[in-house]
């Protein structure tokens, strides 16, 4: 998983990807996150991540994602985290081994870092980014 300090290389390597980067928020997503605030999101985020994917062996895995339908569901497109496959591929998370809670905390971190890059300022919601350097 990339840490805080690489984020920007780790979205730039998903930026070349095609598939990756055709994720997008929709007007929907945005509503969402701006009537919850990213507390509620990110709640939401560390329930899917623990229960979709942080089991050793989580059910369905590969179809555990839905493309749409929760700004989490987007990210974790977006951001390579939407299976354990994906996850070994892009960010060598091993398979068939539970995700420790401090991994899922990275991971978290990492999608919700996403979220608020991509959330549209213009819909009148203006995330807070805290920066650590
Ligand atoms: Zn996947």
């Amino acid at each position: 998983m990339p840490d805080k300090r690489t984020f920007d290389v780790a979205f730039l390597r998903l930026g070349k990807s095609k598939f990756r980067s055709r994720f997008r928020l929709s007007a929907a997503d945005r509503k969402y996150i701006s009537d919850k605030g990213l507390d509620v999101i990110r709640r939401h985020c560390e329930d899917f991540i623990r229960m979709r994917l942080a089991p050793a062996n989580p059910q369905n895995d590969g179809k555990q994602t839905p493309m749409r339908g929760h700004p989490v569901f987007v990210a974790q497109h977006a951001c390579a985290c939407c299976c354990r496959s994906c996850l070994e591929k892009w960010w060598k998370v091993p398979r068939g081994v539970p995700i420790s809670p401090e991994r899922q905390q990275g991971i978290v971190d990492f999608l919700m870092a996403w979220i608020i890059r991509s959330a549209d300022i213009h819909s009148g919601f203006v995330p807070i980014v805290h920066k650590d350097d």
